[in-house]
C-alpha cells in the first residue's frame, strides 16, 4: 500500500490584529478624529473593555460603537493597516517557507472584497507571502484543534487560553501588549513580538 508522505514541517497559527497589523493605532487615530475631546495619545486601553479611555461605559461603548461604524463603512479596510512596530518583514517571509503558517483573524466584515482577500492581499503585499491562508472566523479554539498548529501566537488572552484548551499540545504565546498589561496566564508564555516567536519556532524551542 502506498506511504503517502507526512509533511514535516511546524504548523503555526498566527494572529493578524497587533501581532502583524497595527489596529490598536488606526482605531485610536479614528476615534480622535471622530472625537475631538479625546486624544489619542491619552489613550491607554488597559483591557478589551477599554477601560483605559477613562470614560463612563456609556460613552466608551459610543465611541466604540462610531469606531466601528467608520470601519465596518470603509472600502477594503483591512488592507490599508500599517504593519505592526518592531515586525520584520523578512522574518515572516522566512517562517512562512520554513513552517505552515496559517492566519486565523476574527476580522469583521467591512465595505469591499471578501475580509479573507483583503487579508491575504494585505500579507502579500506586505511580506510577499505567495499564498497565505487566512481564516476568518472567531473560533481560534476549534480552528488550533483541527489544524494541529504546533506554536501559535496572539495579543488577545481569551484566544490563548482557548487555543491551549483547545490543542494542549501547541505551544501557545501571548503577545505583549499595551491592552493586555498585567495578564498572567499559566502555560502561556508571554513574547515581546511576532520576532520573538519566530525566532522560538525556527529554532524548535
Ligand atoms: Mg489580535
Amino acid at each position: 500500500m502506498i506511504q503517502f508522505p507526512k509533511d514535516a514541517k511546524r504548523i503555526v497559527g498566527c494572529d493578524l490584529d497587533d501581532v502583524l497589523a497595527d489596529f490598536i493605532s488606526v482605531f485610536m487615530k479614528i476615534a480622535d478624529a471622530r472625537y475631538k475631546s479625546i486624544r489619542s495619545d491619552e489613550y491607554v486601553n488597559y483591557d478589551w473593555e477599554w477601560t483605559g479611555l477613562g470614560k463612563t461605559p456609556e460613552d466608551t461603548q459610543t465611541i466604540i460603537d462610531g469606531v466601528w461604524a467608520e470601519i465596518l463603512n470603509t472600502e477594503n479596510f483591512w488592507e490599508e493597516l500599517p504593519i505592526e512596530s518592531g515586525v520584520d518583514p523578512w522574518l515572516v517571509s522566512d517562517l512562512n517557507h520554513k513552517a505552515k503558517v496559517y492566519f486565523p483573524t476574527a476580522r469583521a466584515i467591512c465595505r469591499g472584497r471578501d475580509v479573507g482577500e483583503q487579508s491575504a492581499y494585505w500579507l502579500r503585499k506586505n511580506f510577499m507571502l505567495p499564498f497565505p491562508t487566512v481564516f476568518v472566523s472567531d473560533q481560534k479554539g476549534p480552528l488550533a484543534a483541527a489544524l494541529k498548529y504546533d506554536y501559535f501566537i496572539d495579543d488577545r488572552p481569551k484566544n490563548c487560553v482557548e487555543v491551549k484548551k483547545a490543542r494542549p499540545e501547541c505551544k501557545v504565546f501571548l503577545k505583549d501588549a499595551g491592552h493586555n498589561q498585567g495578564v498572567v496566564l499559566p502555560e502561556i508564555p508571554r513574547v515581546m513580538g511576532f520576532n520573538d516567536f519566530a525566532g522560538i519556532v525556527l529554532r524548535g524551542e
